[in-house]
């Protein structure tokens, strides 16, 4: 829409009641009547549009669309009439005409150009200006706006449109200029001002034709990995795929290994093509391409150790890790309904267990040091990868090592609870195979029981056998047991059978949570399954997890944090136990450790780092990543070691050997909206209502299927809480409003938001709500009448949520980056149809402004804008907060001396046998954080000396004064070393969770009645 041009101080109060609003997608002739609320400011109001453009032409050829509405009188409410205009073949000279006017009945328009000189040619920026004044009478006003607008230009005379680079030729860092020479054939042609701008190419890729765009949109392609047929892998090289058939390798090792090496020749063949292309493109492509031939050395190195003759318990690992994953991944198909699945790897899959499968499971090999990070454009089945590797590195323990091999081999960590219990299910299924391994496989059997714990936050599971004795309690009186599981256990990892009943039953049976002695054990309630007449491997209490350091530790970063207050937790990391420590950690979702969070976690992480290699070499570390810039200074800042990105990228955009856009082009639809002169709320009603209208108009239509369910739910992502509460105030009355008035025009049947089907996923919400709402989320609209209408979600939603059947969206104004941006808008559209997301921009923002304007070239490159993301691990404000705490762990965890909470009083560097190893241990500490942040490392020795001579000097005192010296203040304790948050008086100021940094604080607002019950019953 373009507005008259006001005159100054024009605007009168009549605006607010003008209460005119007319939609573009009007037919012509059709009359359009609604209410909206107008704007106020002017800039609110454009009057003209442009987009800018590169050309070798003296002239352009220009058309120019837009419709008028003019009221109709007559006795009826006000109503307006559209009517077209369309001036084809406007020119536009450089020098001599380049402006020219034209006339849409009555309303005079410029269509004018600025030329500047650029390099050889022009850069030319071409307007369309409404010339009209305003009236100052926003009614009036209308029939001299201009609807619809629509210009394009051609260069003209033989000329050509060049691409526009204008601001892009500055490389900030190395990485900028790899993703430059990847994305150099996303071309941009027109940026736009004030609407987004779009092109045409015809097949040679010559541009033919700018234009401005009021709605852009642009279909980002799926990314999808590359399957056996896009490669000539010859017949060998296909059955390394086939698990059954890598599962004889401890019998047939020239076989497999043969077949490996063929699977490892066809990726090294494709990267010495790109070595020969990057030749070319110079620099920066030559170190792009060198990584592939890393990779590809890697990869043979796994299928060199796999046959080599010494080797053979590495052999038998492997044959029983991927007979493992073969029952689990068959397990999991049957689940979805597969009829005798044959499960195999997928070449990303294979890929990546052979790149990091020498450093895991040799502790000694030159690249144990390395982090392999796998970065896979959401989902892609790289749990699944690394599961595997797990599953090798956990057999070739108990292989190795026997009963010294138990206790806890892997730990995988993640930065959400919620993502936790999810992918707990996945893990705790591969432990249930190993388990059904040990019993059936004459290579396994004997060996010690395998488990996986699950170590989540305080509220989340109960912290010892009398709180889970308690849960269980209230578990089996709950009238709805399923909202009052603190097990965080939903269903049987094996077979997927609820083990909470909907409702309270009295069989204890119905149950698959049960007493016996202290202990809280799972066992499966479906007689059909395995583990109905066993026990189910798993742990969620932490005393039962300091006890039994499971196998397979799955935890979130917070808990680590723990490691501070109580000595047993570091029995995870195989301290004082009689196990190996543990050799393979995983951290899922890196991307997410930046920040606050990241950087609270890499001051805790430098301390676990050095305990795990208490007794021999460190952990290898797997991580993975759906997003990732600058992941080099991330790993470094966080773990003082090098990265390496798996699948190594190639020359081409998202292309690599492993993956590449979907080949037909679909995927992600994104759409943008930036409304003009509407206020935030308004357009949010005139955005969300046709949204929900969506299922009911798509059924009907050619080629569509009468399911209701695929774009039923709609989510609603929003940047801040503050913008999800007016959300939620408009939904029930305003957007409600919208659709029975819009129902009634369009004769279509209503549908309503009903308010029990608005569901809020935001960190309010408390961690055993959690996996109910992912539960109710599931529930498709074509089988129950329960589905959700509407998700109003917070950032929340951008971590990890895979709810295969959500596939539309509404972002709420652009979020903040373009990591969250793709986080967010990939939740949608995971399942059997394509997601669709529409963006809200708005105007009064000049981010949201700028988006939108660059809607077209942002989306064609979407990797390619996300920022770096920084950890600053060692600067003074993250040093004030959590070194303290770190240092206590290190020595706590070290030092029989100092491990009991009533030891603080123990410190004193005067004592020789302590010193000595205090010594070492801090220096290994400060070299660690020397290469990690060199420029800290002054400043961090420094503070960690004065801490350390603080903690001797109060436990000097404490001892002359007879006094103890705890680490924790308990009630009524005058002093302690610690003290956390919200205690008052001296000690040393501890997180209690990695989490107590953010900056979101949760306030709960209580109904003034509770609260002044509350306060006369302060029970
Ligand atoms: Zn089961």
């Amino acid at each position: 829409m373009l507005f008259p041009a006001e005159d100054s101080g024009s605007l009168n109060a009549s605006l607010l009641d003008a209460q005119q609003f007319i939609l573009a997608d009007v037919e012509e002739g059709d009359v359009e009547e609604n209410g909206a609320a107008p704007p106020l400011a002017e800039d609110w109001r454009p009057s003209s549009a442009a987009l800018s453009l590169v050309t070798n032409s003296e002239s352009l050829m220009c058309d120019f669309a837009a419709a008028t509405y003019s009221p109709i009188v007559d006795d009826g409410p006000l109503r307006w009439q559209r009517k077209g205009h369309r001036f084809a073949g406007i020119e536009l000279v450089r020098g001599s005409s380049p402006h020219r006017q034209v006339d849409a009945d009555g309303v005079p328009v410029e269509i004018g150009s600025r030329w500047r000189r650029h390099r050889s040619g022009w850069l030319v920026t071409v307007h369309v200006r409404l010339l009209a004044k305003s009236t100052g009478d926003d009614r009036e006003d209308i029939s001299r706006m201009l609807f619809q607008v629509d210009l394009d230009a051609r260069a003209a005379g033989g000329g050509r449109v060049f691409e526009y680079d204008v601001s892009r030729t500055v490389d900030v860092d190395a990485e900028a200029r790899e993703l430059r020479i990847r994305y150099r054939n996303q071309k941009v042609y027109a940026v736009g001002h004030g609407m987004a701008a779009g092109w045409d190419l015809d097949e040679s890729g010559e541009c033919t034709r700018v234009f401005l765009d009021a709605v852009p949109h642009f279909v980002v392609p799926a990314v999808e990995q590359t399957l056996e047929e896009d490669f000539e892998l010859s017949g060998t090289a296909m059955k390394s795929l086939d698990l059954a058939f890598l599962e004889s390798i401890d019998r047939d090792p020239l076989a497999v290994t043969t077949a490996l090496g063929e699977f490892v020749q066809s990726f090294a063949t494709w990267a010495d093509e790109q070595s020969k292309v990057a030749l070319a493109l110079g620099d920066g492509a030559r170190e792009i391409a060198a990584r592939s031939q890393t990779a590809a050395v890697r990869m043979r190195a796994g299928v060199e150790l796999l046959g080599h003759p010494a080797r053979t318990e590495l052999r038998v690992a492997f044959a029983l890790a991927m007979a493992a994953m073969r029952l689990q991944m068959r397990q999991a198909a049957l689940a979805r309904g597969e009829v005798d699945p044959i499960p195999s790897w997928r070449p990303f899959q294979l890929g990546f267990l052979l790149v990091g499968l020498a450093s895991s499971t040799d502790d000694a090999h030159p690249d144990r040091e390395i982090v392999d990070l796998i970065w896979f454009p959401t989902g892609g089945g790289k749990t699944e990868a690394y599961l595997a590797l797990a599953a090798i590195v956990i057999f070739l323990r108990r292989l190795l090592h026997g009963q010294h091999g138990a206790g806890t081999a892997v730990i995988t960590r993640y930065t959400l609870r919620l993502l936790t219990s999810q992918q707990f299910q996945r893990a705790a299924s591969l432990i249930c195979a190993m388990e059904l391994l040990r019993g059936s496989d004459d290579r396994a059997r004997g060996m010690v029981r395998f488990s996986i714990g699950l170590w989540v936050g305080n509220e989340a599971t109960p912290r010892d056998r009398a709180g889970a004795k308690h849960s269980l309690e209230r578990l089996y009186k709950a009238r709805h047991p399923r909202e009052a599981n603190e097990f965080q256990i939903m269903e049987c990892p094996w077979c997927a059978t609820d083990l909470v009943p909907e409702d309270k039953d009295d069989t204890r049976r119905a149950y698959g949570a049960r007493l016996v002695g202290n202990d809280v054990v799972f066992q499966c309630v479906n007689p059909e399954c395995e583990f109905s007449r066993r026990e189910l491997p798993m742990a969620v209490v932490d005393e039962v997890l300091y006890d039994e350091p499971p196998t397979f530790l799955l935890a979130t970063v917070d808990k680590f944090a723990r490691l501070q207050f109580n000595e047993r937790a570091g029995r995870l990391l195989g301290l004082n136990t009689p196990f190996k420590q543990p050799s393979l950690v995983i951290q899922d979702e890196l991307h997410l450790l930046s920040g606050p969070l990241g950087t609270t976690v890499a001051v805790f992480d430098a301390v676990i780092q050095l305990l795990l290699s208490r007794s021999g070499p460190p952990p290898k570390i797997v991580a993975s990543t759906a997003t990732i810039r600058a992941s080099t200074d991330q790993v470094r800042g966080l773990y003082g070691r090098e990265v390496a990105l798996y699948p190594p990228a190639g020359l081409d955009g998202d292309t690599t050997f492993f993956a590449r856009p979907v080949r037909s082009g679909e995927g992600r639809l994104y759409i943008g909206l930036m409304p003009q002169s509407v206020s935030q709320a308004t357009a949010l009603i005139a955005a969300s209502a046709p949204l929900l209208e969506i299922p009911r108009h798509l059924i009907g239509l050619a080629d569509v299927d009468e399911r209701l369910d695929p774009y039923w739910t709609l989510v609603m992502y929003h940047n801040s809480l503050r913008e999800l509460g007016r959300t939620g105030a408009l939904l029930l009355d305003d957007i409600n409003g919208r659709l029975e008035t819009r129902s009634e025009r369009l004769g279509k049947e209503l549908r309503k938001v009903r308010a029990a089907s608005v569901l809020e996923l935001t960190s309010r919400r408390g961690p055993e709500e959690l996996p109910n709402d992912l539960r109710q989320l599931g529930v498709s609209a074509d089988n129950s009448s329960e589905a959700t209408d509407v998700v109003l979600s917070s950032n929340m939603l951008s971590v990890g949520i895979d709810v295969q059947r959500l596939a539309l969206m509404l972002m709420v104004g652009q979020p903040k980056t373009t990591a969250e941006y793709i986080q967010a808008t990939s939740r949608v559209g995971r399942g059997r149809v394509n997601g669709i997301v529409v963006t809200l921009f708005r105007s009064n923002r000049a981010r949201d402004r700028s988006h939108f304007e660059t809607f077209r070239s942002y989306h064609d490159a979407l990797y390619r804008g996300v920022e770096p993301t920084s950890v600053t691990p060692w600067s003074l404000s993250s040093r004030a907060r959590s070194l303290a705490g770190a240092l206590v762990t290190l020595l706590r965890q070290t030092f029989p001396l100092l491990a009991a909470d009533s030891s603080a009083v123990n410190f004193d560097l005067d004592d020789a046998s302590l010193r000595p190893g205090l010594n070492v241990l801090v220096e290994r500490f400060l070299d660690l954080v020397a290469r990690a942040d060199g420029a800290e490392h002054t400043d961090v020795t420094v503070q960690v000396w004065e801490l350390l001579r603080e903690w001797d000097h109060e436990a000097r005192k404490a001892r002359d004064d007879g006094s103890p010296l705890r680490y924790e203040r308990r009630p009524g304790d005058e002093r302690a070393l610690l003290k956390r948050f919200g205690q008052p008086g001296p000690g040393w100021l501890v997180g209690d969770s990695m989490r107590s940094v953010e900056p979101n604080v949760a306030v709960d607002v209580q109904e003034p009645l509770r609260e002044a019950r509350r306060a006369a019953d302060p029970a």
